[in-house]
């Protein structure tokens, strides 16, 4: 977005990627669906990225809908989807768009720069490049990633870099991420990779709705990623956290209550299936966070079904997360992104320490602070 939004009469603009080619988290980030933004009035969105107060200016500057009206223009049709996920038109293969973005930037003059490793800085200040030459740049800006998916380039490796100039880089943990749960064996191996569809997950006063999917290794899912960063915080000085699971949330305990206890049926699983809808998976996970007295006691079940208490161990390889949280601290950045320790140079995206949630908010705030950032830089003087 940067690359093609900045002014090429002003600036001579090369785009350097260590990979062949460019885009491949774009592209990996296609292969559950290319979740492009969300639909929402901009109070809404803004509020999904902490600190939101960091991403404002970006999002307010270059919007879900300007997003959606700029693609639109590059001949990337988008549609609202379930849930208000924006997604490209139906048709439209993830490699499409790429190549879409890629042609226009092309057509204004940027050149590219591929399979080419920033490595740091000479003594001069140019930049270096492994197996190439130097390279003496009036502005730099640094678009380097997370560290998740590695195999896309987005390695974290860069973060050594900054080192040596004094830049405080936060280790890098998994967010929007699985996170580790104990099964017993029995449920696991019958349930393994089933979904929990509308339920909400809350943990403190925070509530999440959405679905999630039972792994051997735990559990996944938009409910649980939106409170990934959280639960990471907490477990920075604890050995496990407590979520909860509530199966039914368009019930209250006493309405969960007097519909069993209308039931014409007599068993508990068919009360259960029959009358509150609840499909065997989300019995059976009752089974497993109740003895069989609460199992069979209504008064004592309804609490369960409203709040399965979970308890999460950790999370998973921080390369299978969707994105990271740590990196550059926000701090070392000025409100135009400029590197406070190395003027002329910038930082932008996931090697950023912010955060948001699934739901086409991480492409967002990229595409966002690239507009942002370009506008800054048409509009700087310079000699
Ligand atoms: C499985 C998965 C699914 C996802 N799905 C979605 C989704 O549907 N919607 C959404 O909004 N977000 C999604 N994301 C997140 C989103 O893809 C990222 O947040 C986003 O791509 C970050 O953009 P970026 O430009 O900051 O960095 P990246 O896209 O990670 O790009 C960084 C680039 O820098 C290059 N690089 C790194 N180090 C160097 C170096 N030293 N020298 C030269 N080049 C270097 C890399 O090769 C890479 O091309 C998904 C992510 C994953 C992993």
């Amino acid at each position: 977005m940067l690359a093609a939004q900045l002014d090429t009469e002003k600036y001579q603009v090369t785009l350097y990627d260590k990979k062949k080619a460019v885009g491949r988290k774009f592209l990996v980030a296609g292969e559950g669906g290319l979740n492009l933004t969300f639909h929402s009035d901009l109070e809404e969105l803004i509020a999904q990225y902490f600190p939101s107060a960091f991403m404002t200016s970006s999002l307010m500057q270059f919007t879900n809908e300007d997003l959606r009206n700029w693609l639109n223009n590059i001949e990337v049709p988008t549609f609202v989807g379930s849930s208000n996920r924006v997604f490209p038109e139906a048709g439209l293969k993830p490699i499409e768009v790429l190549n879409k973005l890629v042609e226009h930037i092309q057509s204004k003059n940027v050149k590219f720069k591929l399979d080419t490793e920033w490595t740091g800085w000479n003594k001069k200040g140019h930049l270096c490049f492994k197996d190439s030459d130097d390279v003496e740049s009036d502005i730099t800006i640094f678009a380097l990633g997370g560290a998740s998916w590695k195999v896309t380039g987005s390695d974290g490796e860069w973060a050594k870099n900054f080192e040596e100039p004094g830049i405080n880089i936060l280790p890098f943990r998994a967010a929007n991420c699985a996170f580790a749960i104990e099964w017993n064996k029995n449920f696991i191996s019958t349930h393994e990779g089933k979904p929990l569809k509308n339920i909400v997950l809350k943990y403190k006063k925070q509530s999440s709705k959405g679905e999630l999917v039972i792994s051997k290794f735990g559990l996944e899912g938009n409910a649980l990623y939106a409170l990934s960063r959280s639960i990471q915080d907490e477990l920075l000085t604890k050995k496990s956290v407590s979520i909860k699971l509530d199966l039914k949330p368009t019930m209250t305990v006493s309405q969960i209550k007097a519909k069993y206890k209308k039931s014409k049926l007599t068993q508990v699983t068919d009360i259960l299936k029959e009358d509150l809808n609840l499909d065997r998976t989300a019995i059976a996970l009752l089974k497993q966070y109740s003895d069989k007295e609460t199992f069979v006691d209504i008064n004592l079940l309804a609490g369960i079904i409203k709040s399965v208490p979970i308890t999460i161990a950790a999370t998973d390889d921080i390369d299978k997360a969707i994105s990271t949280l740590g990196a550059i601290a926000l701090d070392e950045v000025d409100a135009n992104f400029q590197l406070k320790k190395i003027p002329h140079s910038y930082a932008i995206g996931e090697m950023l320490d912010w955060y948001a949630p699934t739901g086409g908010y991480l492409l967002q705030g990229c595409f966002s602070m690239g507009f942002a950032l370009a506008k800054h830089l048409n509009e700087l003087e310079v000699e």
